[in-house]
């Protein structure tokens, strides 16, 4: 009993540690630039108001990745990994085409 509740605790530590220096590899991640070959194909901009919204009629006011099912941060990270970006950071304010509305 002894052991297994000593297991359970060891390995605990080692997922919440693992969390946190996954986490902590986000936050080091870079930050998408606007002109970023992706982020330009995907109308990507990191102020969701400055979208060219002739060409993205699809954009509703509201909408912005801290509120898109890809962000991999809490809605209220002001930056956060998106899988669209391979790796990279994008701003919780921001917008672009791949928008999905979380659930
Ligand atoms: Fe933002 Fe979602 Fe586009 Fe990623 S897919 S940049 S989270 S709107």
């Amino acid at each position: 009993m002894k052991t297994s509740r000593r297991t359970f605790l060891i390995s605990s530590l080692g997922v919440a540690s693992t969390l946190a220096l996954s986490r902590q590899a986000f936050a080091d991640a870079p930050k998408v630039a606007e002109n970023d070959p992706t982020a330009q194909a995907l109308g990507y901009k990191a102020d969701a108001s400055k979208v060219d919204k002739a060409k993205y009629a699809k954009f509703v006011a509201g909408q912005d990745c801290g509120n898109c099912s890809f962000y991999q941060g809490k809605a209220s990270d002001p930056w956060a990994v998106c899988p669209m970006f391979a790796g990279k950071q994008v701003a919780g304010k921001g917008w672009c085409s791949a928008y999905n509305k979380k659930a």
